[in-house]
């Protein structure tokens, strides 16, 4: 399989470039040159291993199947419980997909398990035989997912860089007290745009370190995109096999939506043969993708907000230029991308639009509807979901009795643990939360009878092992010292 430039059709690269490249040379995302068929009539009698292993092997063919099986399980078998990423739980009239039962409690662990396993062997297979060392910043979920993907993978190591301050304690503890010996975690003095724009330096200058390729673990790489798309035809196997769905019948998505990874991993599907019947964008306050569907503008130019769902936070969703690039084609693509960049804002031809909401419907969430969402549905079904699967439900609510709704069945995506949320969820029951997270988490245990994950509780005794600070003039400073012990392939 070749990929190619969302910017330009002509530039392809194997899938293993694809990987280690990251992002294209002329600025654009890589897309597959074709989506393969998955195998629709196995589906029923496949295992999870066996679908993250076909969609894989399909899409990345540098690789042998046996390859990918290998780092299937080498991600999955421990770090989710029952080695399961999706579980799909029957909440009144849907069903939730939880894909949180991974080590950090967000969904980005289900790619970020798998990414470092993706990249050294992308790496191996182009002879590369520097250490790959991942740079990234991170408002939160990212970071620790990342931290704990990439802990003691051979071949590899990691620079956090987060905003002192701009964290969640919980989040902080999840990545200080990271015990990998590949791993360095740096809070910088000032916020995440100074951490991200740090790292953006770093990658933009001509710092060499022998030994060493630096790389990046965010979601325009299509090796974090590809593991999302297993779970869409999970959940579909899982409603066949439950007898909710005939093969062939058509199930809906509703995705809470940030940077449009997420989604863009159904819509893959729905390309690979998966019939999908909508796909649903939610979002929160910061409801830039819920206009552009409305009316085929993306405009960023509009007050930011922060909002109980932290990880959606964000006006510009680099994953829909893949989208764009499928509908409209490179040039126009990178036209419109330009606008972006030089006016913050671009319009989409009306065809394109209309092409788009064949498949693609929209909606936003207040903070005040998802905590009513939460409250609601504890008290009536007993179910306890977190404020970003919040957003989903509420959108979900309201989209089934518009006039995109349809009767399928239909699945909503739940992307975080209600622990890892704690004080937000605590406040939507009626309760009022203390400073003291893990106290927190035990009344909310108490109040839900669910367990606290592991993964959480166990921050309260671990001891932290990073206390580096910097400046953002310093971060290159930084990278260099670290960067240079792991090229000389000693502990960090
Ligand atoms: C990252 C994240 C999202 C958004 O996913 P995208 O792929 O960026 O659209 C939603 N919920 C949680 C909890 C997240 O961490």
């Amino acid at each position: 399989m070749q990929f190619f430039s969302t910017r330009n059709h002509a530039h392809t690269v194997s899938s293993a470039q694809a990987i280690v490249n990251g992002l294209a040379p002329d600025g654009g995302l890589y897309l597959p040159t074709t989506f393969p068929a998955f195998p629709m009539n196995e589906l029923s009698h496949m295992t999870g291993e066996d679908i993250s292993v076909r969609v894989l092997s399909s899409l990345f063919d540098d690789f042998s199947e046996e390859q990918i099986r290998r780092a299937v399980r080498a991600a999955y078998t421990d770090a989710f419980e029952n080695g399961n990423i999706a579980p799909l739980v029957p909440v009144s009239d849907g069903y939730i997909s939880e894909l949180w039962h991974g080590p950090t409690c967000a969904f980005k662990d289900v790619a970020l398990c798998l990414l470092p396993h993706l990249l050294t062997m992308a790496a191996r297979s182009l002879d590369v035989t520097d250490t790959i060392c991942i740079l990234t910043a991170t408002s939160g979920d990212t970071g620790s997912a990342a931290l704990s993907g990439f802990t003691d993978v051979d071949g590899t190591g990691i620079i956090v860089f987060y905003p002192d301050g701009g964290v969640s304690p919980m989040q902080k503890r999840q990545m200080v007290t990271n015990e990998g010996k590949n791993t360095a975690v740096c809070a910088v003095h000032g916020n995440f745009d100074d951490a991200q724009s740090g790292v953006k330096a770093v990658f933009a200058s001509d710092l060499h370190i022998p030994g060493v390729r630096f790389s990046s673990a965010n979601s325009i790489n299509i090796g974090r995109l590809a593991p999302q798309i297993a779970y869409y035809f999970q959940n579909y196997r899982d409603l066949m096999n439950r007898g909710v769905i005939a093969l062939g019948d058509p199930v809906n998505f509703v995705v809470p939506t940030g940077n449009f990874g997420d989604i863009l991993a159904g819509y893959f599907a729905a390309r690979m043969g998966l019939p999908v019947g909508r796909l649903v964008c939610a979002s929160n306050e910061n409801r830039v993708l819920t206009d552009f569907f409305a009316t085929g503008v993306y405009d960023r130019r509009r007050e930011f907000h922060l909002t109980a769902s932290p990880s959606m936070d964000i006006l510009i969703s680099s994953n829909l230029e893949r989208l764009l690039a499928l509908t409209v084609g490179d040039t126009k693509t990178a036209e419109l991308m330009r606008d972006l960049k030089e006016n913050g804002a671009y319009t989409l031809p009306a065809d394109a639009l209309s092409d788009m909401r064949r498949v693609f419907s929209a909606g936003w969430a207040t903070d005040e509807a998802c905590a009513e969402v939460i409250r609601r549905v504890f008290e009536r079904d007993g179910y306890l979901m977190d404020t970003h699967t919040a957003v989903a439900y509420s959108v979900y609510e309201a989209w089934k009795t518009s006039e995109e709704g349809n009767g399928a069945p239909t699945v909503i995506l739940s992307t975080a643990s209600p622990y890892k949320f704690v004080s937000s969820v605590l406040r939507a029951l009626g309760h009022t939360p203390t400073e003291d997270g893990f106290r927190d988490m035990q009344a909310l245990s108490d109040i839900s009878g669910m367990p606290i994950p592991h993964g959480l509780a166990k921050l309260r005794t671990a001891t932290v092992h990073h206390t580096d600070i910097t400046e953002p003039s310093e971060m290159q400073t930084y990278v260099a010292k670290i960067a240079a012990i792991l090229g000389g392939r000693t502990n960090v």
